[in-house]
């Protein structure tokens, strides 16, 4: 049988155990106050959420006192359950709803209530400005600590996979025919003699199909739009360079904002660019960002406005790796009065493949030119002077052009290796960093500024790694930049809030203690 113990070898009879009965009915008390214990971190979300001003968030509620009608759940509440799943690494609002049910700590938050997921779900998402308010008065609290200076900020990005798959991404064609074959079954679906099904059921397909078709045609608008700059580009490169090439853009029918962006770990996906600036004192957020650019380089400037908006102050350095100091962030920090530190850009050499492509023999290659800085010329292989023609700023450097004589390059015996192409004499560039890209180099070639380079990845990684590893933010849950951003910021609002509870309320607790 079954519930047969073995026999007790020592007397031969069946042991005996303690009975689990299953079929008891109990009715228990509960303190709601004892389910979790003093220094649980769900009263310290509730304690920080209580002191900030929560008013935006209240701004929209209709339920007032003396009138009838159901009261909705308290934002201070819906914000605290929020931090505190985000903190253990929930994101999902129906599995809040259902540790509603069971969990000590969402239990003592909701005071035993269960908070249906439609309004968690609407919280996160539809009060864009309360959650950057809330944001800024967490950061008024750490600055009031102490914890941020300003004094040195860090600026990193990373990417965060968005919420659509590689296979989604699809070509004008395709998401044409995706959206014809949606708009058909939205209009089967309105015919009444269709498949009979449950009103709920019915209800819940055709709102699954008109989204997926009001998707497809954002896809498309997107496509177009993403086409058009294409289009833009391609003219210029053409005008430049005299090609041009014209990718056919593919956007994803799940999540058009997203972004194929090359991924941290290698290969190629559906991302969105998540900028991360985080104060060096104790490694505060002090401002996040999302973007749909796959290069880290434009979002150094909206990184020192982003935090100037937070706090009222820029930062006095700002401290970034090799994506960052193009020339373009190089002028504009410097004319932000922020100090920038990072890697010098590479010195871009004017290309031998051209020179080869020109036939240009190797023994004439700029190399075997000599400047003489006294003169402001060059001599070429040939005894010959190279004289100043025009000049032009690109990138980080100025394109300073010198050229020789038609006359000597015509008259001389090596014009065949040297300039075989040209009707006039031969020129080269001499790049010159420009006054700004000049003083940065000089400044990165100190001791002070490589050894405080040095320290940007402990600074700057630490949030990624915690966001991703300890958050779970390794993909975004919501679709489109507008939500992305602000599941970002509930991230990125917990992790601080996690900072606070570690650097200033659990210390407090032991000292009361
Ligand atoms: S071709 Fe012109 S530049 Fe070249 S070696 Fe002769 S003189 Fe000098």
């Amino acid at each position: 049988m079954e519930n047969d113990k073995p026999l007790a070898p020592s007397t031969k009879a069946q042991v005996r155990c303690k009975p689990i009965n299953r079929q008891q009915l109990l009715f228990r008390p509960v303190d709601v106050e004892k389910l979790i214990e003093p220094d649980h971190p769900a009263r310290a979300i509730w304690e920080l959420t209580g002191k900030a001003d929560l008013t935006a968030f209240y701004a929209d509620l209709e339920a007032v006192e003396g009138k009838a009608g159901r009261p909705p759940w308290d934002p201070q509440l819906l914000a605290s359950l929020w931090i505190y799943a985000y903190k253990e690494g929930i994101s999902s609002a129906r599995e809040i709803t259902e540790l509603c049910t069971y969990h000590p700590a969402y239990q003592w938050l909701t005071g035993l209530g269960v908070v249906n997921y439609h309004p968690l779900a609407d919280f996160r998402t539809e009060h864009q400005e309360a959650l950057d308010e809330l944001f800024i008065e967490v950061l008024g609290v750490l600055s009031h600590e102490g914890l941020i200076t300003l004094e040195r900020v860090t600026q990193d990005g990373t990417k965060v996979k968005a919420c659509a798959s590689d296979k989604s991404f699809h070509r004008k064609a395709t998401l044409e025919d995706h959206l014809r074959l949606a708009r058909e079954q939205v209009k089967q679906m309105e015919d009444p003699e269709s498949e009979e099904v449950s009103q709920r059921v019915a209800k819940a397909r055709q709102r699954a199909v008109r989204e997926k078709q009001e998707r497809l045609e954002e896809a498309l608008k997107v496509l177009e739009q993403m086409q058009a700059a294409r289009t833009k580009a391609s003219a210029k490169e053409e005008e430049k360079k005299g090609k041009g090439k014209q990718k056919q853009a593919r956007v994803s029918s799940t999540d058009p904002e997203a972004r194929i962006m090359l991924q941290g770990k290698g290969g190629y996906g559906p991302n969105y660019n998540t900028q991360i600036s985080t104060d060096a004192k104790a490694k505060v957020i002090v401002a996040v960002g999302v973007s749909q650019s796959a290069n880290d380089d434009g979002e150094l400037l909206p990184a020192v406005e982003r935090i100037e908006a937070n706090l009222g102050e820029k930062p006095r350095q700002i401290v970034a790796d090799a994506a960052y100091p193009t020339q373009e962030n190089i002028e504009a920090m410097a004319k932000e009065g922020v100090d920038l530190i990072g890697p010098k850009p590479e010195r871009k050499e004017a290309g031998q493949n051209l020179l080869k492509r020109r036939g240009v023999s190797p023994e004439f290659y700029p190399q075997a030119f000599s400047y003489e800085s006294s003169t402001d010329q060059y001599t070429c292989p040939g005894g010959k002077i190279l004289v100043f023609e025009t000049e032009e700023r690109q990138g980080g450097w100025v394109r300073r052009r010198y050229r020789a004589r038609r006359s000597d390059c015509r008259a001389c015996p090596f014009q065949g290796q040297c300039c075989p192409e040209t009707q006039r004499g031969r020129s080269l560039v001499r790049l010159q960093p420009t006054p700004e890209q000049a003083a940065f180099q000089a400044k990165m070639e100190t001791a002070e500024a490589q050894q405080i380079y040095k320290q940007r990845a402990e600074v700057a990684e630490f949030p990624h790694a915690w966001i991703k590893d300890k958050l779970g933010l390794r993909q975004f849950r919501l679709r489109g930049l507008a939500k992305v951003t602000m599941e970002a910021l509930w991230a990125c609002l917990t992790y601080n809030v996690c900072l606070w509870i570690r650097l200033c309320w659990k210390p407090r607790r032991l000292v009361q203690a």
